[in-house]
């Protein structure tokens, strides 16, 4: 399942293409995956045109000119594909992108006649990214006036859209018990700290996936930070020097932001909105790296179980820290 920074990243991507095209027609092939009534589809969404692409916590929002939005959530296997004419933003990502990957100038000419098919797949990474659309794992197809299509890929239909007016989204109970966005600028470290403290008795790693405490947080960007805090994941928040929480706070952070400048990445091969694949894997100090030396000192990773998942650790570089019996 796609992490913060995965899903920040396909918001960025669509958010270059969607804005301003207008909704010609929708179709579907499953009802849970487009849960939404016919006449609500005919008056919101028909005829709209999109406003803006945001996110909360893992969750997306296409905003229409009609006051409602599409909410939509990935869940396991979701994607989302464009498939549309070629625009200059496109080419100027695509040049700017092949240009740092290759270290060379491309020789795409916006001006050229032949240009090919704009197409930006993001998501849980299958062959429906690059091939022929829709397939059988489409399960909503949005053509749009202005030419291109929006295409909800989802294999194991878990993941849904859902149309409703932009001003209820805030009270949908997830979205009320979801925690605050750890990169809102006004998220200070106390207030990271004090989130923790809702839970103060357990242990730091399953405090940090959950969340009604923070948002977005999964089990990479867990290990990755607690690592680059020294924390050992099974340590007792109150236990943990408030020091190394604010410590933890700022790698955290660090990590994320990271990620989302490298576009991202999942435990497989995660394709973001430029058909860029996520390379922050390849940063990863301690996420799938058991039995490999840890960076820092040289000792062995090792693979636990903390909060119910599959943990990796440097048991030198990180320290338990418990509550001291009386
Ligand atoms: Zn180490």
């Amino acid at each position: 399942m796609p992490e913060l920074p995965e899903v920040e990243t396909v918001k960025l991507g669509l958010n270059k293409l969607l804005p301003g095209l207008t909704v010609k027609a929708v179709t579907h092939d499953w009802a849970n995956s487009f849960p939404n009534a016919d006449a609500d589809v005919k008056k919101f969404l028909i005829g709209a045109k999109i406003k803006n692409v945001r996110r909360r916590a893992k969750v997306l929002m296409i905003d229409l000119s009609s006051e409602h939005s599409l909410v939509i959530h990935l869940k396991m296997t979701g994607q989302l594909v464009f498939v549309g004419e070629p625009t200059n933003t496109y080419f100027a990502d695509r040049r700017s992108y092949i240009g740092e990957e290759k270290n060379q100038s491309t020789n795409y000419d916006i001006q050229s006649t032949t240009e090919p098919t704009a197409r930006f797949g993001a998501g849980h990474p299958t062959k429906s990214l690059i091939g022929e659309l829709p397939d059988r794992s489409t399960r909503v197809t949005i053509t749009f006036i202005d030419g291109g299509q929006l295409f909800f890929n989802d294999q194991r239909k878990f993941g849904w859209m859902r149309l409703m007016p932009t001003n209820e989204i805030m009270n949908i109970d997830f979205m009320k018990k979801v925690g605050p966005e750890p990169l809102e600028q006004n998220f200070l470290a106390k207030n990271f700290i004090e989130r923790l403290y809702k839970r103060q008795n357990s242990n730091i790693k399953a405090v940090l996936l959950d969340q009604s405490v923070i948002a977005g947080v999964g089990n990479i960007y867990a290990d990755e930070s607690l690592f680059a805090a020294g924390i050992h994941p099974a340590s007792i928040v109150k236990a943990v020097p408030k020091k190394k929480l604010e410590l933890l706070y700022q790698e955290l952070r660090r990590i994320l932001q990271l990620s989302i400048k490298n576009g991202g990445t999942t435990d497989r091969n995660y394709v973001d909105a430029l058909g860029r694949r996520g390379n922050y894997m390849d940063m990863a100090k301690v996420f799938r790296r058991e039995k490999q030396p840890c960076l820092t000192c040289q000792g062995e990773i090792i693979k636990i179980r903390v909060a119910g998942r599959g943990t990796h650790i440097c048991l030198k570089c990180q320290k338990l820290y418990k509550v001291r019996s009386r």
